[in-house]
């Protein structure tokens, strides 16, 4: 029976499917075992990838090897950039996904990935000898060892679903939850707190009357997440779109008392940013009404997800929201709405390299570090397994900073300042966003794919060519003149694009420079003087963020901190300086207490 391993990850969701991909691609024996083989990546609230900010992160995942982008690349069936009447700072990718057919061609990559052993089984407890994790306790009684382990747990620890005053255990409806694992993190003495999200009540699409209903289509020319997808190939359905209205919002405000996130029954905090349906209503009164998407789950099922109704509501009370709307006032429900109450692990008692202080070669990626999302989700997988591996290759972690990449901007967050409330990332959490685009991933993170061996030499060497043609183009346009002005002058006037100048200039028409190269060129030339200033900035911060920390650094013996940055910094133990003067309680003039306490011992 093979139960020895390098690397075990708990958990085929998001995280755990990059997580253990990447271990695995890193040629370290990698076994995923995870409750159920048959939600492997499953969506368990909306049917899509992407979004704002969450689809950046899509890219970056695929510019460091991960999968992400090429399984909704082949499984998607509507693609959108959203933000496009903005700056290409924000513009986000985000598509629909066939949800059964995203998990089952994740599914798929993981079952043909070579040193990967996928189990169905729950991880009840961790072996841990001296501080060290040394394996996992199946409770099937099977005990499997390894050098690393990677919890991925997601919305399963401890587990509470509630629709009214009907309160049931499990990880999602229908589920099973995982009861014992974070009884087993508290005994190794790393504190567990609860968290709550909730999801929308699916439909019958063909109980819903479209008639009246405003369809939104994907784009006309839609674009691939993976920077080695060529062509989408896939069908393109239209979602729809609906409102609530006054009699909707009358039926939560006189059904207050019946719903569990007002009568006590659920206490813990929820997303703000994706609130439900009762807080919607209660917080913002005037409002008359809220847009609801009603999008398709797949191409195989006529299941409509309802975006923009989540709620947990008594099913009574749902089946009376979803008929108060109009195209849906015979809409037939075939699952409720719920919330779910579940164990996370603040993160603030992880290294940047999402392993545990507490326990070495011990790491967490995903929801369990109370953030919501796959794609967030995603993210830490990769960096998690990535790390995992090294260290077991003996190797330096590998850290995104805040100025190379949102990975880098959502792991800081976490570990530095913490969260209270279910996670997720905005353009407006990075300060550099500028630079943080999704149509530069590759230029930005591929290096770091490729090193550690995620990318291959094709990849690597089709961005090389890109960058070759860019430089190439960019030096053209600004010695080429047309009339007065260098091609390069034109095209920084705002309304100029790219392609107005093969008009201009033959000679670039017959360079025939390919579309992606166009689009850096153009943003390189347009932005030039927000991306110089971007830069400087980012030259200050890593003066800060390469003025380092020494990991043996006792604050209890710095007296003239203050008391509660002793506490932060000794609970943090921040790498550098930069990442100190991020932590909530520490002073700018703590940090300069701090610089010169540190030049003196140098
Ligand atoms: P998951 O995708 O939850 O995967 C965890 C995996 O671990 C599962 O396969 C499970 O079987 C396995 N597992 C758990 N414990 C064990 C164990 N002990 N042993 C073996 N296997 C185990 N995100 C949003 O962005 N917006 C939302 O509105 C939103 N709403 C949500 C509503 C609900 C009801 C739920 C359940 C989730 C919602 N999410 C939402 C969150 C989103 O689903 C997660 O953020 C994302 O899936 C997290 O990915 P993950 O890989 O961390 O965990």
């Amino acid at each position: 029976m093979h139960t020895e391993f390098d690397v075990i990850v708990v958990g085929a969701g998001h995280a755990g499917c990059e997580a253990a991909l990447a271990s695995a691609r890193m040629g370290l024996n990698t076994a995923l075992l995870s409750i159920n083989l048959d939600t492997v990546a499953q969506m368990s609230c909306n049917p899509a990838i992407g979004g704002i900010a969450k689809g950046q992160l899509v890219r970056e995942i695929d510019a460091l090897g991960g999968e992400m982008a090429q399984v909704i690349d082949a499984t998607g069936i509507q693609f959108r950039m959203l933000n496009t009447k903005k700056g290409p700072a924000v513009h986000s990718p985000r598509a629909q996904a066939d949800k059964k057919a995203y998990q089952i061609t994740m599914k798929k990559r993981l079952e043909h990935q070579d040193n990967l052993f996928m189990k169905q089984e729950i991880a009840d407890g961790l072996i841990v000898i001296d501080n060290k994790v040394a394996g996992v306790v199946g409770q099937s009684g099977l005990q499997y060892k390894s050098k690393a382990v990677i919890l991925t747990t997601g919305t399963f620890l401890k587990g509470v679903i509630h629709i009214g005053n009907y309160i049931t255990s499990g990880g999602r409806i229908g589920e099973l939850s995982s009861e014992r694992l974070s009884g087993s993190l508290r005994d190794l003495g790393l504190e567990v707190q609860r968290l709550k999200t909730g999801t929308s009540p699916r439909l019958n699409s063909r109980t819903i009357n479209y008639k009246n209903l405003k369809p939104q289509h994907g784009d006309e020319n839609p674009r691939p997440f993976s920077f080695s997808t060529k062509t989408l190939s896939g069908a393109q359905v239209p979602c729809y779109i609906t409102y609530t209205n006054q009699t909707t919002h009358e039926i939560v405000m006189s059904n207050l008392n019946r719903a569990p996130l007002y009568t006590g029954q659920i206490s813990t905090t929820g997303p703000r940013y994706c609130p439900s349906l009762e807080d919607k209503i209660v917080r913002f009164p005037d409002k008359l009404q809220h847009q609801i998407f009603l999008e398709p789950e797949g191409l195989d099922t006529l299941e409509i997800y309802c975006n923009g109704i989540s709620t947990s509501m008594p099913h009574d009370v749902q089946e009376r929201i979803v008929h108060s709307i109009e195209g849906l006032e015979a809409a037939e429900i075939v699952r409720y709405g719920y919330a779910i109450e579940y164990d996370f692990v603040p993160p603030t008692q992880l290294k940047l390299s999402l392993e545990t202080k507490a326990v070495e070669n011990l790491y967490l990626a995903g929801q369990i570090n109370g953030t919501s999302g796959y794609e967030e989700a995603a993210a830490q997988g990769i960096m998690a397994g990535i790390n995992a591996a090294l260290k077991i290759h003996e190797k330096e972690p590998f850290i995104l900073d805040r100025s190379e990449a949102y990975i880098g901007v959502l792991i800081d967050d976490l570990v530095t300042k913490g969260t209270e409330e279910p996670y997720r990332l905005f353009t407006s959490r990075a300060e550099y966003r500028l630079l943080l685009r999704q149509d530069n991933a590759d230029r930005r993170l591929m290096k770091y794919g490729h090193k550690y061996g995620l990318i291959s030499d094709q990849q690597w060497s089709t961005l090389q060519e890109k960058e070759r043609l860019i430089a190439e183009t960019l030096a053209y346009l600004n010695y080429k003149t047309a009339g007065q002005d260098a091609l390069a002058k034109i095209l920084s006037r705002p309304e100029q694009t790219f392609d107005q100048l093969l008009g201009i200039d033959s000679e670039l028409a017959e360079k025939n420079v390919p579309g992606d190269v166009q689009e850096q060129v153009e943003i390189e030339i347009k932005y030039k003087g927000y991306i110089e200033r971007q830069y400087s900035q980012i030259e200050k911060f890593k003066k800060m963020e390469n003025h380092k920390i020494p990991d043996w650094l006792d604050y209890s013996h710095i007296t003239e901190l203050r008391r509660e940055a002793r506490q932060k910094l000794s609970q943090i133990r921040p790498l550098s300086l930069g990442q100190a003067s991020r932590i909530s309680g520490v002073s700018p003039a703590d940090i300069s207490i701090l610089m010169i306490y540190l030049a003196k011992k140098a």
